[in-house]
């Protein structure tokens, strides 16, 4: 795993590609205000049908490229067996005393794929654990400030949506990286439902949510806590 580097955001996913599809275009958005983001895959995604680890690994390094990333780690857990144990929680709790970003994404906990939901719980424990000053974990203690968890299309009780319009194509073709899973002749491409490949269901439900706020695309985002106005008056979204 690369050294890793001081973060402003990581976005933490079971799989190679999770990110780039469920929040690559707000990591994108970020990068290019300047932000430092990383990402941490905790599989290399080896039981997927199509595509050896090492190409995968090379394509998550191209991805990360097309996005900016500053950093991007992965803990090699088993792919489609990633459990919710204590020293998995210690593993990822390590990764964010060392990146130590103010801001970490998540999956939504409600998901169809275990992994997904171990990774969204994990993620969560991590982030408290990193925290405390007497734990068996390398470097200073960190507690991020925020958790934000990425809707990965099944949750519909979203908390915010981000304006990705100017995003969306990076975002397409960080996806497009994953040529093993996501190419023109590969059945692969059609992961989510039959005849329906990875752009189309990004483009289908990235317009959906961002015709709801007035935009052409953005990502959903679920939090837990509240969110504070400062002025109602000037909140964005026209009401009427
Ligand atoms: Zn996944």
């Amino acid at each position: 795993m690369a050294d890793p580097v001081k973060l402003d955001i990581l976005a933490i996913a079971a799989h190679p590609d999770d990110t780039e599809i469920t929040c690559g275009g707000t990591l994108i958005k970020m990068v290019q205000r300047g932000r430092k983001v990383g990402a941490l895959d905790l599989a290399r995604g080896e039981m997927g049908t199509y595509g050896t680890e090492e190409d995968r690994d090379a394509e998550r390094a191209e991805a990360a490229r097309v996005m900016g990333l500053a950093w991007r780690g992965n803990l090699s857990l088993p792919d489609s067996a990633i459990e919710y144990v204590q020293e998995n929680k210690l593993k990822i709790a390590q990764v964010i005393r060392d990146t130590r970003p103010e801001l970490v994404v998540l999956p939504h906990w409600e998901q169809r794929h275990p992994d997904h939901h171990a990774c969204s719980l994990l993620g969560y424990d991590a982030c408290f654990l990193a925290g405390l000053k007497k734990i068996n974990l390398g470097g200073e203690p960190h507690r991020p400030r925020k958790i934000i968890y990425a809707s990965y299309y099944r949750n519909l009780s979203n908390s915010f949506l981000v304006d990705i319009s100017d995003q969306f194509e990076k975002k397409c073709e960080a996806v497009a990286a994953y040529k093993s899973q996501f190419s023109d002749n590969n059945i692969a491409r059609q992961i989510f439902h039959p005849g329906v490949t990875v752009f189309e269901l990004m483009r289908d439900r990235g317009a959906s949510l961002g015709h709801m706020v007035g935009v052409a695309y953005a990502e959903a985002f679920t939090i837990k806590e509240q969110i504070l106005v400062d002025d109602p008056q000037t909140m964005p979204v026209r009401s009427i």
